[in-house]
């Protein structure tokens, strides 16, 4: 009885690992294909599939956090990192006259991928109000 739901509770586990595994994740554990600009032990820095600039980076976390708004006091030290990839990328990259940065928590903010990501937009003119 007891390894019956010890192998049933596994079971469980396996298949709600597998439908919140994101597209992130996966690109993380090579599973899935991506041009990698950046990786270290906490980010890794990709092109966006479907960029809306000539620039379109994601710097995404490894820690699958769903978005801003869920990070813990604990995770904070990781946006050091992220805002510090970023700049090193921009001056890489020649971008570093001017990009802008997004992250967006929840669909109403048009959050699709559930999982700490940061959009790195650069070269054209980028609207003042978003555009
Ligand atoms: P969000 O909408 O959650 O802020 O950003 C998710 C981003 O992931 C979108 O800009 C989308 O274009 C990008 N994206 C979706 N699927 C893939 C994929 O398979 N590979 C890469 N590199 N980017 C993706």
């Amino acid at each position: 009885m007891g390894d019956q739901r010890r192998c049933s509770k596994s079971f469980e586990d396996s298949i709600r690992e597998k439908i919140m595994t994101t597209i992130f994740e996966k690109i993380i554990k090579g599973e899935l294909p991506a041009n990698i600009h950046y990786e270290d032990e906490e980010v890794i820095c990709i092109d966006d599939k479907y960029p809306q600039a000539p620039i379109h980076l994601l710097v995404i976390t490894k820690k699958p956090i769903p978005s801003i708004h869920e990070m813990s006091e604990a995770d904070y030290y990781l946006l050091g990192n992220v805002f510090k990839v970023i700049k090193m990328l921009a001056d890489q990259m020649n971008f570093e006259d001017s990009y802008r940065i997004i992250t967006n928590h929840g669909s109403g903010a048009g959050q699709t991928v559930p999982h700490l990501h940061f959009h790195v937009l650069s070269g054209r003119q980028l609207g003042a109000k978003g555009g």
